[in-house]
């Protein structure tokens, strides 16, 4: 078994809260919307409600995967709940959201992976609030991939269609039991095949034993597939139960990846311990 690491200082516990932050977190509980923001108690939770961004969990809060980094229970999930897109695009309008991000669980039950339910949700959420911006943070579909990209069309299509790798190939079968790396890769340059405007994203978690050539390794990767925008944060442990944390980078050395993403000709890249997927989506996707 790996030592339980200290946490260095550079890892920020909590946010601070404000009004603002206070308002959506009660409108949230009164239209019952679950966000990762939330449930992974984000520690940028504050500065995005600040934004007017948010990630909202769409299909339900159980995952039929079982990775050993992540916190969602798993087991065999609820029918997709039809009426779901149109409550979650008239809460996003009742908070005055500007920036949302949809994800959901792997639903490795649906015939297409819930995509279609997704892009329900992109239709609705643009059509209750002009000017919006969406982006979708999907699983990986995998055996149904274009079955799934099929259903991103007119008014579903995001503004951003982001797909994270996670982790280096090496450390799939350990961290991301059930996915490919290839497939996933494959997606998002499937995806960017189809609408050669929209960005595309992807993002790892470091600290699971990754070294630093590998990483780069997975960053040119998803620049020989077309990926414009890249996330790289730190991995931590959701509790004893999950994988440990193997190394924490330190913030030199995610400032030197983020040089070298942008020397790749990634547009943006968001680097730093306390960066998630969903980090400054506002900011770094350009208008
Ligand atoms: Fe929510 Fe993502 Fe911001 Fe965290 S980084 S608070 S999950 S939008
Ligand atoms: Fe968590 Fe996604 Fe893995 Fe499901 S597929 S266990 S939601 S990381």
């Amino acid at each position: 078994d790996a030592p339980v690491l200290r946490k260095p200082a550079w890892i920020r516990a909590r946010a601070p809260l404000g009004p603002e932050v206070r308002r959506i977190k009660a409108l949230m509980r009164e239209h019952k919307l679950a966000t990762v923001c939330e449930e992974a108690m984000c520690p940028n939770l504050g500065e995005c409600f600040n934004h007017g961004t948010a990630t909202f969990m769409i299909l339900g809060d159980v995952c039929t995967r079982r990775c050993p980094f992540c916190d969602v229970a798993h087991g065999r999930p609820e029918p997709p709940d039809p009426a779901e897109p149109e409550h979650l695009a008239s809460s996003i309008a009742a908070m005055g959201l500007r920036y949302v991000v949809i994800t959901s669980v792997d639903r490795d039950d649906l015939r297409d992976g819930g995509a279609a339910h997704f892009a329900a949700c992109v239709r609705a959420v643009r059509a209750q609030e002009a000017g919006i911006r969406v982006e979708v943070l999907v699983p990986d579909f995998r055996g149904r991939e274009s079955v799934a990209l099929e259903c991103f069309v007119d008014d579903a299509v995001p503004d951003v269609f982001n797909h994270n790798l996670e982790t280096v190939p090496r450390l799939y079968r350990e961290a991301r039991p059930g996915a490919d790396y290839v497939g996933s890769l494959r997606l998002l340059e499937a995806f960017k095949a189809r609408h050669p405007d929209v960005l595309t994203k992807s993002g790892l978690m470091l600290g699971l034993g990754e070294t630093r050539d590998e990483v780069l390794e997975v960053m040119r990767a998803l620049r020989d597939h077309g990926c414009d925008m890249l996330t790289l944060g730190q991995y931590l442990q959701p509790s004893r139960e999950h994988l440990p944390v193997r190394r924490y980078w330190t913030p030199e050395e995610f400032d030197s990846l983020r040089e070298a993403g942008e020397a790749m000709g990634f547009c943006n890249v968001a680097s730093g311990a306390m960066v998630r997927s969903s980090y400054h989506a506002d900011l770094q996707a350009p208008l």
